[in-house]
């Protein structure tokens, strides 16, 4: 197959567009003309961001100054004939740097592959079925339907235009949404801004609806023309890691300062010059902690995936840290608490309520009053109501064998055709015999839809909506076959049906219908006069889990909130199901949230857990508020119009299956299962992850502290050998080896510990409290000093016998003393050892390889170290207990503020 290549596509009609793009207008391509198209023209998408190179990521480890000092070590101690040493801080170098290099490539491994997951879908026609692909999958010659919020996926001749308007600004700078046509444009030579009947990758649907014959991907697309532009931008950094890389660079400094006072200290002592120079270095090495950044980005990214996997789709970094200091959540009713699973339970025609029975999207069951059954073909007002829910419907329903009966599009309106279905009334038929003329979509600011139709009977609207909606333009009612005025008494009874129906936790529409006078071009002014025929009203229950997951929230300090588009009294029920409300919280409507002012309803908002009839602007003023406050608030949305709620909200959650492209752009968070459960796991995760980074900045500050102070204090009491030599408590190597395998290992194991079991029991951390705090700081250099006394304590014993013993005694003390306190750490957030392998994994092969160390000759010959008998290990195993003992106490006073139940 050869596609005509073609740069005029807007001065051809639909038709010649098709016909040169070789696809259906209606029925779009086959599946397997898409896949063979798919390998000619190759993916719809843009070049990746150029990443780091992995061999610059390993020079990257060899170019800091602290590791140039350390080679340059190296190159002296050889250059005197310290051979040993110069070679083995060499290999230790380099495998300092392997780790390092390793544990920044895996960083940014994980984060591209989080980007990946983060792609966008699209809806096509392939053998005249609407389906969704993902958008990298589309070929020119794809049928794309274009719904408001969708991002348009690739360039194309709009075929058919529905109010469809477009925001360009990407592409052309433009800001005001540029309404979209189908008909063929004159000029062959227009700017991108003009083509008035194209659309193209990289803008968004802002309004209306309507289809679009794919003329180029990826690359070809104006977009991808310019995509080089595109390009460049850094990865953002979390408040975290900003905070941990200053911490840093001050505490590089504070060691540095401490490093030349030892070095000092250890030239009045008269020690030799070059043993001088190698230990102040390696303790520089031992006591910054370089790996900090990058352990950091792999336990949020651990997070991250962590989260995926609970069906939460973390889309900036920085979330996950202010997911863990969530402390409000506002949610969406439909789908989010509730099952989005419609069933339609009673309809309220002709004065009279008609129960309907049946189970899901199976068109069977029968109708019944007051338990009975009755015929629906005697019911002419039902029957009228139920051709209006079909007529006025944009979802499909569909028998498969595998899956029985399913919908396609939105719920409620798959729950209005099986219901008309149970009336033996099915869309196909329908549309046959009363072909559409005209629509308006449904949008959930208007709370309304209309199709114009051709019918037996002349042009007709058909019109669903919100009750009240519909009540306000309807001005007669069908009654008894008749169309009668609407009385206020009339009024009145339709008010009470639909208060009667939403206070079951029902969700109501009213069906209408007016004519039309012939081949007029439908617009909102015709959505007046109607003729209100019933109300359909339709279960929607709640999702079991979510009423256990709003009182882990209340237990975690969360406030949950409900907002909805849905009527109050439905809005109340269901919260109550939930447990959603406590006693003396208000529900307000839309309406009501006019009248505050932004004070009053900054005074209020504590109190309010329900807005109903809301739209999208009160969302706004909704976050605004509790953000006034000081909470962290997270907010759920689908809409276009949500999106700048979104933005607002400290965490932006977007509807992974309801959402429209453009929520889920403006989101820090997909929830991929639409469910209110998943943004408490996400939560619970943003909290599991914090404090594992606690912890390893807790472990690894403690020991590089305990490691700075056993050479610092050692020199300040005067050790000396039994030769009377100046004493140095650790040599250059074993520091340099503590650095890498005690220190390193346990603090990537930290990263992957799973969520403290209590964490949804306390308050959430306030998002302005310091990772740092003076409590914090005296607590670990506490600890520090503990360690560093035990660890000298140790030394102390073997210099009764030799140097080489008292430092294999104060080297064997500081690892098993770290493994000890890789688990005090742990036990603060109720972790036991055999919660994560990972630790076992690295504190057993931290502990053998110093076995190896102290009992191989080889390696005796290189560290210094001597065999250890029972004796001595017996003082090592002494000194752990005594410290563990004193440090428990420390960690018992400087507890944190206790966790307690809101
Ligand atoms: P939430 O905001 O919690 O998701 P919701 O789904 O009820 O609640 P919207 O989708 O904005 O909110 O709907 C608002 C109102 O519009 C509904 O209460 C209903 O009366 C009406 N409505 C919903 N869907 C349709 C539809 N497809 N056609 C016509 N009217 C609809």
């Amino acid at each position: 197959m050869e596609l005509k290549n073609v740069n005029t596509w807007w001065t051809q009609s639909p038709e010649d567009n098709a016909g040169t793009l070789q696809t259906d207008l209606h029925k779009g391509l086959s599946g397997e003309e898409a896949e063979k198209r798919l390998q000619k023209f190759g993916p719809n998408q843009l070049p990746e961001q150029k990443r780091v190179s992995p061999l610059t990521l390993l020079i990257n480890q060899f170019s800091s100054f602290i590791v140039w000092t350390l080679i340059a070590a190296a190159f002296i101690a050889g250059f005197l004939g310290e051979w040993v040493d110069a070679t083995a801080i060499g290999v230790i170098v380099v495998l300092n740097g392997l780790l390092g290099f390793f544990q920044e490539f895996r960083a940014d491994k994980s984060l591209a592959a989080l980007r990946k997951m983060a792609t966008l879908s699209s809806k096509v026609i392939r053998n005249g079925e609407l389906q969704t692909i993902p958008s990298e999958k589309i070929v020119p010659g794809d049928l794309v339907l274009i719904e408001a919020g969708d991002r348009i996926p690739a360039d194309g001749r709009i075929t058919q235009s529905i109010e469809l308007s477009t925001q360009e600004a990407a592409l052309t700078g433009e800001s005001m949404p540029i309404h979209k046509i189908a008909d063929a444009l004159e000029k062959p030579d227009l700017s991108v801004g003009d083509k008035k009947n194209m659309g193209f990758l990289g803008t968004v649907a802002v309004s209306g609806k309507g289809y679009m014959i794919v003329t180029e991907t990826g690359l070809q697309t104006e977009l991808g023309k310019i995509a080089s532009l595109l390009q460049g931008g850094r990865e953002e950094q979390t408040p975290l890691q900003i905070r941990l890389e200053e911490l840093g660079h001050r505490l590089v400094w504070i060691c540095l300062g401490v490093v030349a006072l030892v070095f000092a200290l250890g030239f009045f002592r008269g020690q030799p010059l070059v043993e001088n120079l190698l230990i102040s270095i390696s303790l520089a090495v031992a006591a910054i902690p370089e790996g900090l950044p990058a352990i950091v980005t792999i336990a949020l990214s651990i997070g991250v995936r962590k989260m995926a996997k609970r069906n939460a789709l973390v889309r900036r970094l920085p979330s996950v840290e202010t997911l863990g200091c969530t402390s409000v959540i506002c949610t969406d009713k439909t789908g989010t608490l509730t099952q989005n699973e419609m069933m339609v339970r009673s309809i309220w025609v002709n004065g009279s309520f008609v129960d309907v029975m049946g189970v899901g999207y199976n068109p069977e069951g029968d109708f019944k009053v007051k338990d009975a059954k009755i015929n629906f073909q005697d019911n002419p007002e039902l029957i009228m109501a139920l051709k209006i829910g079909t007529l006025c419907n944009s979802a499909e329903l569909h028998q498969n064998l595998e899956k029985g009966w399913s919908i396609a599009g939105d719920p409620t309106e798959g729950a209005l055709l099986t219901v008309a279905g149970k009336a033996q009334l099915f869309k196909q038929d329908l549309e046959q015999k009363n072909p559409i003329l005209g629509e308006i979509p449904f949008d959930s600011e208007r709370k309304r839809m209309s199709m114009a139709r051709k019918t037996p009977e002349g042009a007709m609207l058909f019109i669903k909506g919100a009750t009240d909606i519909i009540l306000a333009h309807a001005e007669s009612i069908l009654l008894n076959g008749k169309v009668e005025p609407l009385t206020d008494e009339r009024k009145k009874s339709i008010l009470d049906a639909n208060a009667s129906l939403a206070s079951q936790a029902l969700r109501v529409l009213a069906v209408g219908y007016r004519p039309l006078p012939q081949e007029v071009k439908i617009d909102q002014s015709m959505e007046d006069k109607l003729i209100l025929v019933g109300l359909i009203a339709m279960m929607d229950p709640p999702r079991p889990e979510v009423k256990k997951s709003i009182e882990t929230c209340r237990n975690a300090g969360i406030t949950t909130v409900m907002i909805t588009g849905d009527h109050k009294e439905t809005a109340v029920a269901v919260a109550k199901e939930l447990n959603l409300m406590k006693e003396g919280a208000l529900a307000v409507t839309g309406a009501e949230l006019e009248q505050m002012d932004d004070q009053h309803l900054k005074d209020n908002v504590r109190n309010i857990a329900i807005y109903a009839r809301t739209s999208a602007a009160h969302k706004l003023r909704i976050v605004r508020a509790w953000k006034s406050l000081g909470e962290v608030v997270a907010m759920t949305g689908d809409g276009v119009n949500d999106a700048p709620a979104i933005k607002e909200a400290d965490i932006g959650v977007a509807m992974g299956i309801t959402g429209t492209d453009v929520t889920k752009e403006a989101s820090d968070m997909v929830i991929l299962d639409d469910n209110f459960a998943s943004i408490v796991n996400a939560v619970e995760e943003g909290r599991g992850i914090y404090d594992n980074i606690i912890k390893f900045v807790n472990y690894l500050m403690s020991s590089n502290i305990a490691e700075l102070l056993v050479i610092f204090m050692g020199m300040l009491l005067g050790f000396r050998d039994p030769l009377g030599n100046p004493f140095v408590s650790l040599s250059a190597i074993q520091l340099l080896w503590l650095n890498l395998v005690t220190d390193g290992f346990p603090a990537i194991a930290l990263g992957l510990d799973p969520v403290d079991p209590t964490a949804m029991n306390r308050p959430p951390r306030k998002s302005s409290d310091s990772i740092f705090p003076l409590r914090f700081a005296v607590q670990l250099f506490l600890t520090g000093f503990v360690i560093a006394a035990g660890t000298l304590a140790a030394c102390h014993f073997g210099l009764s016998q030799s140097a080489e013993l008292a430092q294999t005694m104060a080297f064997t003390t500081l690892v098993v003393l770290e493994i000890v306190r890789v688990q005090m750490v742990r036990s603060q957030y109720h972790m036991s050892i055999f919660s994560n392998p990972y630790i076992i994994l690295a504190l057993a092969s931290s502990l053998l390889l110093h076995l190896l160390v102290v009992y191989t000759p080889f390696l005796q010959t290189i560290f210094g170290t001597v065999p250890l008998n029972l004796t001595e290990w017996g003082v090592i195993l002494t000194v752990a207990i005594v410290v563990w003992v004193i440090s428990t106490v420390i960690n018992f006073l400087f507890k944190k503020p206790q966790l307690q139940k809101s």
